[in-house]
């Protein structure tokens, strides 16, 4: 069978919404992806850490065929029983009484949104700000965007949604002086993804939960990016709440929990799961169709050990990029289990990327091969691989990124 030319697809009929390499994906299988001419990459990105179980992964596979056969949707004016399952599954596991499932994770945020802005109107004398912080990355929607403290969007699609004050993370006086009798609420990424795999200290997040809770507001985790076992505990809020005081209100979901289907979900106490018939809603939410899946993932991280292989396989990468750090004079590298970044120490991480993925296939071992790495600044690298990459996997990626260092710092 001869492969398609990337020239042969039509490319034009996709809105240019962002710079894509020509490539186009056909087929992926654990962590590996396989492009239109047969060529073979190993992916440490997954979908920007969407497919927590790999690439097509039986157990997803296998919870789709048979639910597609069951019951796609009756409507989430109905009970279904998958919704219910998950939703079930989620409270047990979790410091969380009730959820609410979306498609993504701006979705999810705009609900912890409307949830701390009804919590305030009922609780606090109608305060209705969130403090937010520096670099936070919560989403697209304009009200998301608006929470979000990346650089330039606060004129991009001006105006923003109003009730967003920005504090510096790790800095706990920054928020006391944002905190108001106008604060609804402090919402926080455990670990800033998009801004280049940023952790907040655990002092820090303990601090803001005690400064939350003494000031009377609610307390917002962001973990689209870290929950579903991506740094070594299933949340990554489990990593500062040493007991129930310590606990969030509310916690947003996405990417992992749908291993690569568009689900997503808002976590909430049952104290200010306040929504009232009417206030939330949407086609898609708790579409059984994506329930099931996410069943199939919790189940997968709940077996024996998962979560320990998580948090071994992370130590393992960051100990191997810390090597990697010292034989080659990098900068650093950090991060919390398998979402990690690595500081080349200047401004080559394009080109590194751009190497890993075209140019890589033409050294020694990597014949008809690449590398799929991603690079969310000019210094920088961020690792998303599957949940259950293998040792000898980190191993071959850390033979492709040594080689492309090399090769683009020569
Ligand atoms: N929140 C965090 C922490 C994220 O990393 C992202 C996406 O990268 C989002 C929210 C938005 O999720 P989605 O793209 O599914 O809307």
């Amino acid at each position: 069978m001869s492969a398609t030319a990337f020239q042969d697809f039509p490319t034009h009929a996709l809105m240019d919404i962002t710079a894509r390499p020509d490539v186009v994906f056909v087929e992926g299988e654990g962590s590996w992806l396989i492009d239109h001419a047969g060529k073979r990459y190993l992916d440490f990105v997954q979908g920007w850490a969407v497919n927590s179980l790999g690439h097509c992964p039986p157990v997803v596979i296998e919870a789709l065929n048979a639910q597609a056969r069951r019951l796609i949707t009756p409507s989430p004016a109905y009970w279904n029983d998958q919704a219910l399952s998950l939703a079930q599954m989620l409270a047990t596991h979790s410091c969380f009484d009730q959820v609410f499932f979306c498609s993504t994770g701006a979705e999810a945020n705009e609900g912890a949104i409307k949830l701390a802005r009804k919590w305030g109107r009922q609780r606090r004398n109608g305060a209705y700000e969130i403090v937010t912080f520096d670099g936070a990355f919560h989403g697209r929607t304009i009200a998301t965007m608006s929470a979000s403290g990346k650089p330039g969007w606060d004129s991009m699609f001006a105006p923003q949604v109003a009730g967003f004050p920005k504090a510096v993370v790790n800095d706990i006086e920054s928020v006391e002086r944002l905190i108001t009798d106008k604060t609804a609420a402090v919402m926080i990424e455990p670990v800033q993804g998009e801004s280049g795999v940023v952790p907040a200290n655990l002092e820090f997040l303990r601090a803001l939960r005690a400064l939350t809770r003494a000031r009377e507001c609610l307390f917002i985790v962001d973990e689209v990016q870290t929950g579903m076992g991506r740094t070594g505990t299933l949340f990554a809020y489990e990593h500062f709440a040493r007991d129930p005081s310590d606990e969030p209100d509310i916690m947003t979901l996405g990417k992992g929990i749908g291993a690569g289907v568009p689900l997503a979900a808002l976590c909430a106490k049952k104290s200010v799961a306040l929504f009232e018939h009417g206030e939330q809603g949407g086609t898609y939410n708790g579409n059984p169709l994506m329930c099931v899946v996410g069943c199939a993932v919790m189940r997968a991280l709940l077996e024996r050990g998962f979560l320990k292989s998580v948090a071994d396989k992370g130590r393992y990468l960051g100990t191997r990029l810390s090597v990697l750090t010292r034989e080659l004079g990098l900068s650093h590298e950090r991060g919390w289990g398998l979402l990690r970044a690595l500081d080349l120490g200047a401004d080559t991480a394009a080109d590194v990327v751009g190497y890993c993925r075209d140019r890589l296939e033409k050294d020694p071992g990597w014949e008809g091969q690449g590398l799929l790495l991603n690079a969310p600044r000019q210094n920088l690298l961020r690792f998303m691989p599957a949940l259950n990459v293998s040792s000898a996997e980190i191993d071959r990626m850390m033979d492709g990124l040594t080689i492309a260092i090399r090769a683009v710092c020569r």
